[in-house]
C-alpha cells in the first residue's frame, strides 16, 4: 500500500502536516473520554436521540454483531468503508447484517473503498492497478435496509443529518484534489445538526498512521461555519476517538482497529454514542 514519493514512504503524497501547524494556532480542541457506555456527551434534559456511530467495518459488520459490540440506539450511523472493494456480494452481505440490527433508523454513507459508487471516478488513476474494473456501479441500490446519503440529508424528529463521501486521498472513488473540495462542502446545509463524512477535517483525529494528516482544511472551515452538534467520520482508523471544540463534537468512529502501520486489522473499536436533542 505504501508509495515512495521524494524518497519518503507515504500513502497520501498530498497530506497536510505543515498546514495544520499553521492552522491550529488559536483553535480549541479538547479530548473527550467516553463513559462506560461509550457516550461522548451527557444526555440532555429535553427529549433526545441516541446516536450510535460505526465506520470502516470493511466486510466485518457480522463479526461485530456476533460479538454483541453494537449498542442499541434510535439512530445507527455508518460513516463509510462498509466493504474493501465495493463488490456486490459484500454489499448484499452488509445489507443483510444491517437488517438484523434493531435500530429504528440506519444512515449509511460510502467511503473510498466503495469502488464503483462514484460515477465520475477516473479508474485509470486507481491506487492499485489491480483494482481497475472492480466495484459495483450504483452499488448503493443494494443497500435497502438503510437511508443512504450522498450529498444529501435526512431529518429524524427535527434533527437534520447530512452525509457526504468526498475526500482528498487520490486513487479512490470520491477523490477530489484538495483545492476543489471547498466547493463540494458548500452543499452542507447551514441547518445541519449531524454531519457525516468519510474524511476527517484537518487536525481532528486525522493522522494516518501517525504522521500523515489526511484531513481537509475546507471541511474544518465549513464545520466551524455551520456548527453542527456532531461531526462523524472515519477513514483514518488509527485515530478512532472523540474531541470537541466549543460548538461541535468530532467523532472518528472507525470500527476496524489496525496495527501500528495502519494496514492490518486487529479487532474492533467500540462504537461510540452521542445524545442529540430532538427538535420537535
Ligand atoms: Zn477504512
Amino acid at each position: 500500500m505504501w508509495k515512495i514519493v521524494d524518497g519518503r514512504k507515504v500513502i497520501d503524497p498530498h497530506s497536510v502536516e505543515k498546514l495544520w501547524e499553521e492552522m491550529k494556532v488559536g483553535r480549541v480542541q479538547n479530548t473527550i473520554t467516553p463513559d462506560e457506555k461509550g457516550a461522548v456527551n451527557a444526555p440532555p434534559s429535553t427529549p433526545y436521540l441516541t446516536v450510535v456511530m460505526i465506520s470502516d467495518t470493511h466486510c466485518e459488520l457480522d463479526k461485530m454483531i456476533e460479538q454483541n459490540l453494537i449498542p442499541y440506539g434510535d439512530v445507527l450511523i455508518h460513516a463509510g468503508d462498509i466493504t474493501s472493494y465495493g463488490d456486490a456480494e459484500n454489499l448484499t452481505k452488509f445489507n443483510e447484517e444491517l437488517g438484523k440490527l434493531p435500530h429504528p433508523h440506519k444512515i449509511v454513507i460510502a467511503g473510498n473503498h466503495e469502488l464503483g459508487f462514484d460515477p465520475n471516478e477516473d479508474q485509470s488513476l486507481r491506487w492499485d492497478v489491480k483494482d481497475i474494473g472492480k466495484g459495483t456501479p450504483e452499488g448503493w441500490k443494494l443497500l435497502t435496509n438503510c437511508t443512504f446519503l450522498n450529498d444529501s440529508s435526512t431529518v429524524i424528529d427535527g434533527v437534520t443529518f447530512y452525509g457526504s463521501s468526498w475526500h482528498p486521498l487520490s486513487g479512490f472513488p470520491f477523490y477530489q484534489p484538495r483545492d476543489q473540495l471547498k466547493q463540494k462542502w458548500e452543499g452542507i446545509p447551514n441547518n445541519t445538526d449531524v454531519l457525516i463524512t468519510h474524511s476527517p477535517p484537518i487536525g481532528h483525529l486525522d493522522l494516518f498512521p501517525t504522521v500523515e494528516r489526511w484531513g481537509c482544511r475546507y471541511l474544518l472551515e465549513k464545520v466551524e461555519a455551520v456548527r453542527p452538534a456532531l461531526h462523524v467520520f472515519g477513514h483514518t482508523h488509527p485515530c478512532y476517538g472523540s474531541v470537541r471544540n466549543e460548538q461541535t463534537i468530532f467523532v472518528n468512529a472507525a470500527s476496524q482497529k489496525v496495527s501500528l502501520d495502519g494496514l492490518k486489522a486487529i479487532g474492533f473499536n467500540r462504537p461510540l454514542i452521542a445524545y442529540i436533542p430532538k427538535k420537535i
